[in-house]
């Protein structure tokens, strides 16, 4: 038998090292467990990134209440860090290199299909849990699974060869790299999907990271008119939403928000709205349907609920809305929000407000949730804190 001897969290074997990686996995609904993994072998096709902040969302919130399924998995889905190890290959076909700070996609790619070869590796059917239990996806895929490390709340991620990975631009720190994936969306949920530009008109409801991001995209877009709407817990929060560019915010439990958004607009309405309340039940699709204009507005919508009784699908088609699907991110979307994250245009520090070291994994992910410590706009989880 080996002798052992532990120093912290690296434990040396008699005359080998073999280093440890501690991460936290989630072992069932609402449990979190601090694990040892072993050090991954790295071969020259692949890397691994030394992880410096994973951004915590409402998804996060969603899949740790209700896991899909039963196995241990290290969740953490909006990964930043820096590549520790490098293998020659990867550097030399994807152009990263030991010491460079990237954000990589969740979305693990088959670099072969047409979504891939497009930039969309959102659908691609290599990152889709729903229908491809093979399909590996950062803070989704099982912990069991070789080299295990698939999750950003540990201390090292594993990027294999088909990783989607970006550089971080100079200047800007991994907490605010962190704000990376509500950025994407933003972009690609108001600018390529609702086709908010100049002199749109947008109705965004829910003032969380989302609905911030989301705010700060279509300002930058050019947008006219910013209106945000929020529950009276979010008023601190409708007060960073005003610093970012909203023109007005409605208290929802205060003010009716139609009349209030009628009222805003002279009667006509806005162009495009965009539901960013987590599964707040039908009452923000509803709004968003009769706050549109007259004719040919924009929805897009998240897809919390699996029923929608009474659909007003007449009112839809007679105020011919466009109904559009908000699904994460694509690479080019990823690109600009990097890019507008480098620009500093905005006084983003104020929706990074919290950071949790690893062992408070639990106590950051009820805190998005509105549950554990007050006022969370985003979390980073710092797994070396
Ligand atoms: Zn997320
Ligand atoms: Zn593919």
């Amino acid at each position: 038998m080996q002798r052992v001897r532990k120093c912290g969290s690296t434990v040396f074997l008699e005359g080998t090292q073999v280093e440890r990686v501690l991460a936290a996995v989630r072992t069932g609904p609402g449990r979190t467990e601090i694990r040892e993994f072993p050090m991954p072998d790295v071969p020259e096709d692949s890397a691994l990134m030394r992880m410096e902040v994973a951004g915590i969302c409402g998804t996060d919130v969603k899949l740790y209440k209700t896991p899909p399924s039963n196995a241990p998995v290290i969740m953490g889905h909006e990964n930043i860090g820096t590549i520790a190890k490098a293998g020659r290959e990867f550097t030399r076909r994807k152009g990263f290199k030991e010491g460079d700070l990237v954000f990589v996609e969740h979305y693990v790619m088959c670099g072969k299909c047409e979504w891939c070869h497009l930039g969309q590796y959102r659908h691609c059917e290599n990152t889709d849990w729903r229908t491809n239990p093979e399909g590996i996806r950062y803070g989704y895929t099982s912990a069991e699974r070789a080299p295990h490390l698939w999750g950003g709340f540990a201390q090292y991620v594993y990027l294999p060869w088909n990783a989607v990975v970006h550089r971080v631009p100079k200047g800007v720190t991994p907490e605010l790299a962190g704000l990376v994936t509500p950025m994407a969306n933003g972009v690609e949920w108001s600018l390529f999907d609702g086709g908010v530009g100049y002199d749109s008109t947008v109705l965004i409801q829910g003032p969380g990271q989302q609905g911030l991001s989301q705010t700060v995209v279509c300002k930058q877009a050019g947008a006219s008119l910013i209106i945000v709407t929020g529950t009276s817990k979010d008023a601190a929060r409708m007060k960073v939403a005003k610093e970012l560019g909203a023109d007005h915010v409605i208290d929802v439990q205060k003010e009716d928000p139609l009349a209030r958004i009628k009222e805003i607009t002279s009667g006509r309405g806005v162009d495009v709205t965009l539901d960013c309340t987590a599964g707040a039940g039908t009452l923000p699709i509803l709004l968003g349907v009769e706050a549109l204009k007259r004719k040919g507005g924009t929805i897009v919508v998240q897809g919390e609920m699996k029923e929608f009784p009474n659909f007003p699908l007449e009112r839809v088609t007679v105020k011919f809305i466009t109904i559009k699907s908000a699904r994460g991110h694509s690479y080019k979307a990823c690109e600009l929000a990097l890019a507008q994250l480098a620009s500093k245009r905005f006084p983003l520090e104020k929706v990074t407000t919290h950071s949790f070291g690893l062992k408070d994994v639990d106590l950051a992910i009820r805190s998005v949730g509105g549950q554990g410590v007050p006022d969370v706009i985003h979390a980073s989880l710092m797994p070396w804190k």
